[in-house]
């Protein structure tokens, strides 16, 4: 294995259990006989020639290493297909009750840089670093030996993968994929596109909150920022009536397919930007009894913070002014930079503004295929506020 030294802050870090070095905590890297290091497997040293682990090596990205394992030992031989099988087993204990989620999350099963989603009987993966884009033809027998898919397809679109000097494209490694998916998700199915959908063609992290909202909905409900209807079609079989709206038209056409097949007669869905619907159903004096804000992630990096933070407190004062008394609002963020703290003040701050008295019901975040790892904040990015307008 080629090795690559680390800094004492780069191992001080690895030993706070993150497993992410920069490059300016890399001292040196060295490869055995000439080799070539880019995403491969290294062995990390600490400044006193200690081995602290094994981690895939990126010699482009400013994260450097992505820690494996920890220790003296080399990696098993079998690790990915340990890893793989360790990941899939746990959604398998999980009895969700889908047929489309995440099987494999990144660092969070301890295969940094590995994305892989169900969509029924097919894979969508995702390869966001050199070493697993390296690994593919590794990787993808260990998933058909694993889950045996009519299909798997790499959706390596992902801007981040341009970090890694890696370029953006879409490509089937086994079987066939159809670009119509059918899934399932509770009572209602969707036709995903997995060549071109958002992120692997559905925001799966959001399918428990989905079912959490239904739970609580009900009257007339507002599903903003709806993508492809997934909150309303979860709250139409509860609620009277649903309007659903998304800036996009292509996803307006697809919350009308999705509703049409499912037979969901009181979804109302128009393409319109959310922040100018919220105003405009504010100036006519409109009401809800149950209101979903799921916008897409406002703060991308620290520089947007502020920013991002006047966005969330506009449309959740606006949310909570349209709420009848004993409404429901079901507020999301999505970004990493904006911690639960600090959106929990933004909606203090909205429901002050609003005159409202609000309590929050529930606090929830990305669902349970998509874990948190404790001593890794940057894998909590998905934020859910249940709360209830007394
Ligand atoms: N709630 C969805 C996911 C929403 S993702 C689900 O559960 O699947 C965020 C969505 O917001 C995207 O579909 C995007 O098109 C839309 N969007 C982005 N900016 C918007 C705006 N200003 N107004 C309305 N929709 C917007």
């Amino acid at each position: 294995m080629p090795t690559v030294t680390i800094s004492a802050k780069g191992e001080a870090r690895i030993t706070s259990g993150h497993p992410w070095v920069y490059r300016s905590d890399v001292i040196q890297v060295a490869a055995d006989g000439g080799e070539n290091v880019r995403g491969q497997i290294v062995q990390v040293m600490g400044r006193r020639k200690a081995p602290l682990g094994s981690a895939f090596y990126s010699d482009r990205s400013e994260i450097a290493l992505r820690m494996l394992t920890r220790g003296v030992e080399p990696p098993p031989a079998d690790l990915l297909r340990d890893r793989i099988a360790a990941a899939v087993s746990y959604r398998e204990s999980l009895g969700i009750d889908a047929t489309a989620y995440r099987l494999v999350h990144g660092e969070a099963d301890r295969l940094p840089g590995l994305v892989v989603d169900r969509y029924g009987d097919y894979l969508v993966l995702q390869a966001l670093i050199q070493a697993t884009d390296r690994l593919l033809p590794e990787i993808t027998p260990l998933l058909e030996a694993r889950l045996r898919p009519a299909g798997i397809l790499a959706r390596n679109d992902p801007r981040v993968r341009l970090l890694e000097g890696l370029d953006q494209h879409v490509e089937v490694l086994a079987g066939t994929v159809p670009e119509a998916i059918e899934v399932r998700e509770g009572r209602v199915t969707y036709a995903v596109d997995p060549y071109k959908g958002q992120k692997t063609g559905l925001f799966l992290d959001q399918r428990e909150n989905r079912v959490a909202a239904a739970a609580y909905a009900h009257g007339r409900a507002l599903d903003a920022f709806s993508y492809n209807g997934g909150f309303a079609m979860a709250l139409s079989p509860v609620c009277d009536e649903v309007v659903a709206v998304d800036i996009s038209e292509d996803a307006v056409a697809r919350i009308v397919a999705n509703v049409t097949r499912n037979g969901l007669a009181n979804i109302r869905a128009h393409a319109m930007n959310a922040f100018d619907e919220l105003r405009e159903l504010e100036r006519r004096r409109e009401r809800f009894d149950t209101i979903v804000l799921d916008p897409p992630a406002f703060a991308k990096n620290k520089a947007a913070v502020a920013k991002a933070l006047s966005g969330y407190k506009e449309i959740n004062l606006r949310a909570l002014k349209l709420l009848n008394p004993g409404g429901i609002l079901v507020t999301c963020s999505c970004s990493y930079n904006v911690s639960e703290g600090m959106f929990a003040d933004v909606l203090a701050s909205a429901a002050a503004d609003a005159r409202a008295e609000v309590a929050v019901v529930e606090k929830r975040m990305q669902g349970r295929d998509h874990p948190v790892l404790v001593t890794v904040p940057e894998t909590f990015y998905l934020k859910c506020f249940v709360l209830r307008k007394l």
